[in-house]
């Protein structure tokens, strides 16, 4: 499903080469989990996925369902059923979050030439996607992430990862200030949405969220470049001895 080869990648701005050789492919109804110490280049890799203008790729190509996406710009990826968790939610004072979910479904319907939403028939899968992630709906009549816990945003986040139906989900999970209950909702968020014809790439600083997902893959990035994959026993490795065994440097 996601293929990347030989990626290259520098900041616009100033040429700064962030991404240096990385290879990586995950398959659909895979969890592949991207981890690595903090500087590696995980956010950079994701900016890049999402086709964030900041970021130059210059060698190497990035295929999903094996047709590059490099000129695609953001919507059109998102079109084409590429969800990226947003690292820092946005607050959208005055737009209660039913309704930004409504804007957010039906554009993404419009853009793949489907038609809008009835009421009822929003509603209804709003219903059933909250219930199935134990969304309080209450949350919901709110404005979107205005005010909302940790936890709360987590919760919009997944929710909207649920509503949106995304074929390839990547989460880039923030190096600090996500507590224990919201690596949790992520985690069940994750394992909840799991389909065999859907994707997922979590990227993590954390072993700890390993705990509550069970990757199928684990892949260290490290200075711009998967240096090692294996599954699940690779994170509990990284548990034990931290990144130095691998990196050959303290870390
Ligand atoms: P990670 O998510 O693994 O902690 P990042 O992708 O955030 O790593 O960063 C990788 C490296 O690239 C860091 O050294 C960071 O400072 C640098 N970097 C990334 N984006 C930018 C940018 N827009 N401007 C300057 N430096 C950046
Ligand atoms: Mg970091
Ligand atoms: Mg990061």
């Amino acid at each position: 499903m996601l293929e990347i080869r030989n990626l290259h990648a520098r900041i616009a701005e100033d040429g700064t080469e962030i991404i240096k050789g990385l290879n990586l492919t995950v398959k659909a109804g895979e969890v592949a989990a991207i981890m690595g110490p903090n500087g590696s280049g995980k956010s950079t890799l994701s900016y890049i996925l999402a086709g964030r203008e900041d970021y130059e790729v210059t060698e190497g190509d990035i295929l999903y369902n094996g047709e590059s996406i490099l000129e695609l710009d953001p919507a059109e990826r998102a079109a084409k059923g590429i969800f990226l968790a947003f690292q820092y939610p946005v607050e959208i004072p005055g737009v209660a979050t039913m309704q930004f979910l409504k804007v957010a479904m039906n554009s993404q319907r419009k853009a793949r030439g489907e038609d809008e939403l009835t009421t009822p028939e929003f509603i209804r899968r709003v219903k059933e996607a909250a219930g199935e992630l134990k969304i309080n709906p209450d949350m919901l009549k709110r404005p979107l992430n205005v005010g909302f816990s940790g936890g709360e945003k987590k919760r919009a986040e997944i929710l909207q990862m649920a509503l949106l139906e995304p074929k390839l989900c990547i989460l880039d999970e923030t190096d600090s200030g996500l507590d224990i209950d919201a690596l949790k909702i992520v985690a069940d968020g994750v394992n909840a949405l799991k389909r065999p014809d859907r994707a997922t790439v979590v990227i993590t600083h954390y072993q700890r969220l390993l705990d509550y997902i069970v990757p199928d893959s684990v892949h260290v990035l490290y200075q711009g470049q998967i240096i090692k994959s294996g599954d699940k026993s690779l994170a509990l490795e990284l548990e034990a001895n931290g990144y130095a065994d691998i990196t050959g440097q303290a870390a």
